[in-house]
């Protein structure tokens, strides 16, 4: 699914065939979960693959990897450039970029002097799907920004999105809400949240959640419609019931949210503001007259 027999991907310096791109059975990152990553997409423009927030989401992985006491060997505008390259040799223009550092074999609890660089791409549709969601407050709490630092994209925090999302499909969700440790709605699994009441838009101030590019690209495009946005905490209950929501990220993009707790939200999805946004995020991405575009 994620490669086939022409697929190269980068790994060491090196362009490689996914499986001779190997790793010890002894790394720091697989047995404790110390590692980095990205999540980014590249989409088919006018002018052939435009990486949307490249910049952005590499600044994202070297503070990340500062943070986790990773060395990340490539600057910004080397990362940027591999990854227009990687690309280029599998011939992917609307394609998902996956870049992670790993750290090499240790079983110590140390910082890891030699890490593993690896970038892939490939083709991916919308990772929630293109419906409506039908979403849970999730039983578990997001990690304490205390615990970890809640801010990098690091691989071990994964294990918390892996739990909400196994217990929301178990009860027959498509995804969960994550609270933050005082109890106020945090993000999903894997996207930042808001939701839509008497005309304004709410989603919760940075702190306890990634800080999501999705979520500045939204807050940008909120001021340019002239849409109201109030960063503050709110709790479930203040959502349940309200007027409309959605969760953004790169890999979900915008979707739309019909249901919290199975209590549906007051609007039809395409009369509010967050379908608005969702429309131009689509002809942002895709470099497109705002007027001509056609959601598709
Ligand atoms: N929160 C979490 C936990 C995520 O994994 C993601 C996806 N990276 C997001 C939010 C959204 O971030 P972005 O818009 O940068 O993809």
């Amino acid at each position: 699914m994620y490669y086939n027999k022409n697929t190269i991907v980068f790994f060491n310096g090196e362009w490689k065939e996914p499986k001779t791109a190997t790793t010890s059975l002894y790394d720091q990152t697989l047995h404790y979960g110390n590692g980095v990553f990205e999540g980014i997409r590249s989409y088919n423009t006018v002018n052939g693959a435009h990486i949307f927030k490249a910049k952005e989401h590499y600044n994202r992985l070297h503070n990340s990897a500062k943070k986790m006491h990773i060395k990340l060997n490539y600057s910004v505008s080397e990362l940027i450039d591999i990854s227009y390259e990687l690309l280029k040799m599998n011939k992917l223009t609307n394609a998902y970029i996956r870049p992670l550092v790993s750290l090499g074999p240790n079983m110590t609890l140390h910082p890891v002097e030699k890490v593993n660089f690896f970038m892939c791409a490939w083709k991916w549709d919308r990772y929630l799907g293109n419906e409506l969601l039908n979403i849970m407050t999730s039983s578990y709490t997001r990690p304490h920004p205390k615990s970890c630092h809640v801010d990098a994209k690091t691989v071990g925090h994964y294990t918390n999105s892996i739990l909400a999302t196994t217990e929301a499909k178990e009860k027959g969700f498509d995804e969960a809400l994550l609270l933050d440790v005082n109890g106020f709605v945090a993000e999903g699994s894997g996207a930042n949240f808001f939701f839509e009441k008497d005309k304004t838009l709410y989603t919760c101030p940075l702190g306890n959640i990634l800080p999501g590019i999705t979520r500045s690209t939204v807050l940008e495009m909120a001021h340019e419609l002239d849409i109201k946005v109030v960063e503050k905490h709110f709790t479930a209950e203040e959502v349940r019931g309200s007027d409309a929501a959605f969760f953004c990220g790169t890999a979900a993009e915008i979707v739309g949210i019909a249901s919290l707790d199975r209590v549906s939200f007051n609007m039809k999805w395409e009369y509010s503001l967050g379908y608005e946004l969702a429309r131009l995020y689509q002809q942002k991405t895709h470099n497109k007259a705002y007027n001509n575009f056609e959601l598709v």
